[in-house]
């Protein structure tokens, strides 16, 4: 069986921030890590960065909100290593603004890439764990599902039933072969608020993440972490906050 460091791990939103320091310390540490997002260029200059260390990593387009793309990502690594065995969901987007502003689409984006990509994710691998008898889920949560504050109803909301459809995953799959991971970090600091439209709000975020934020290192080496546990051992909650975050 392969040792913890040799492991076949797909990561979605590896292009920046959680995504890429996690693909960074899978690497490092000996993993293949194939490495999906929509900017290419971003991944294929990480990928690069990778094997200049020496490290293991490929690239491919993937949008989580298309079914047929998590497809082709379980796919390459069946073809391409004969296996995978961890598939990290990390892929997400914040669009936080009160609800009174009823920015409905951003509602629906949020739904699309942060409930359904994961669950798009779980339906390409799902069956070949069971085929493999053995298999990893590792999902990118928010302690926004955990404290709710104003403006991030959709996102926390979003967070949470992620968080419960990995504990239902985790119930249905006690003979063995699945386990699951739920990484809930806090402010971490990555590009993830530059995509707020309001620029008051924009601002007030990225002066939080600054002053408060982790570096998406610290997520990475908790992944790290779990993935690395032996096959009996899941862990299956990490809540990682800056220490100063209320
Ligand atoms: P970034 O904005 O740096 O990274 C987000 C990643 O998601 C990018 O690689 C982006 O790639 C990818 N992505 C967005 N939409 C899609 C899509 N439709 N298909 C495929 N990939 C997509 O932010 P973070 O690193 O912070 O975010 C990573 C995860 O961590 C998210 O799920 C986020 O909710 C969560 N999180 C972040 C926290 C923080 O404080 N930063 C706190 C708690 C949770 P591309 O645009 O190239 O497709």
């Amino acid at each position: 069986m392969n040792g913890p460091n040799e492991k076949i791990i797909a990561i979605t939103g590896a292009s920046s921030g959680i995504g890429a320091a996690t693909a960074r310390e899978l690497a490092a540490r000996g993993a293949t890590v194939l490495l999906g997002a929509r900017r290419t260029d971003r991944l294929d200059e990480l990928v690069a960065g990778i094997r200049a260390d020496g490290g293991r990593a490929e690239a491919l387009a993937v949008d989580v909100t298309r079914r047929a793309d998590l497809q082709r990502l379980v796919d390459r690594a069946v073809e391409g290593h004969g296996r995978l065995d961890v598939l990290v969901s990390n892929a997400g987007i914040a669009r936080v603004a009160p609800m009174t502003d009823l920015d409905v689409d951003d509602w629906e984006a949020m739904i699309d890439v942060n409930l359904r990509g994961v669950l798009h994710g779980i339906s390409a691998a799902l069956p070949l764990f069971r085929r493999q008898g053995r298999g990893h889920f590792v999902t990118t949560a928010s302690t926004s599902g955990l404290k709710i504050v104003p403006t991030q109803a959709v996102y926390a909301g979003v967070k949470n039933a992620v968080r419960t459809t990995m504990e239902a995953l985790r119930q249905e799959s006690t003979d063995g072969s699945v386990r699951t991971t739920t990484i809930s970090p806090g402010y971490v600091r990555t590009e993830l608020v530059d995509h707020v439209e309001d620029p008051v709000r924009r601002a007030q975020y990225r002066q939080n993440m600054a002053e408060l934020g982790i570096g998406p290192d610290a997520v990475a080496r908790a992944i790290a972490f779990a993935v690395e546990q032996p096959d009996d051992v899941e862990i299956g909650d990490i809540v990682l906050r800056p220490t100063r975050q209320d």
